[in-house]
């Protein structure tokens, strides 16, 4: 067997002599940002400081993030919806629901892996947050939503205002 030679081994070892890119995305991020920018024109994409969608066209992006394709498909998914309001927060939790399942069919498109664990992560902070909102003041149980307006406790059979 050949002797290994040290001056190989630190050839093989020294950083890429190119300077760094000036974008903090990585290289595969960029291409994919770039492959939806040009699937998708009407669309601005954005860096953020979080993963969002602002209606009518805006999608911001956090750039340094693990899961980057896929968070960035969800907030498409949420743009191609036309995910632009809502009126009760139950609507809003369907939205999301909706949302998540639109991205599970663009993850299959773009071939990226769908994250069951983060997606249900994120909707039970949305059931969470809905849960915190709907209980009655009097009684501490969930109120159903009337509308957008009020809040009807089925135990004190009173309707509130919602918070
Ligand atoms: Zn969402
Ligand atoms: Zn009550």
């Amino acid at each position: 067997m050949a002797p290994v030679s040290i001056f190989s081994d630190n050839v093989r070892e020294n950083p890429p002599a190119s300077p760094e890119p000036s974008s903090p995305l990585n290289a595969r991020n960029l291409a994919f940002l770039d492959s939806l920018k040009s699937a998708y024109p009407d669309f601005f994409f954005k860096p953020g400081r979080k993963f969002l969608f602002r209606p009518k066209r805006t999608i911001f992006y956090l750039e340094d993030n693990d899961n980057f394709r896929f968070l960035l498909l969800h907030e498409l998914a949420h743009a191609l919806l036309k995910h632009f309001s809502y009126d009760t927060s139950l609507e809003r939790l369907t939205l999301e629901r909706d949302a998540w399942e639109k991205t599970r069919q663009l993850c299959s498109d773009y071939k990226v892996p769908f994250l069951d664990s983060l997606a249900e992560a994120e909707l039970n902070t949305y059931r969470d947050w809905l849960h915190k909102k709907t209980l009655c003041k009097t009684c501490g149980l969930s109120c159903l939503e009337v509308n957008s307006e009020s809040l009807y406790c089925p135990f004190c059979q009173k309707t509130y205002p919602r918070p």
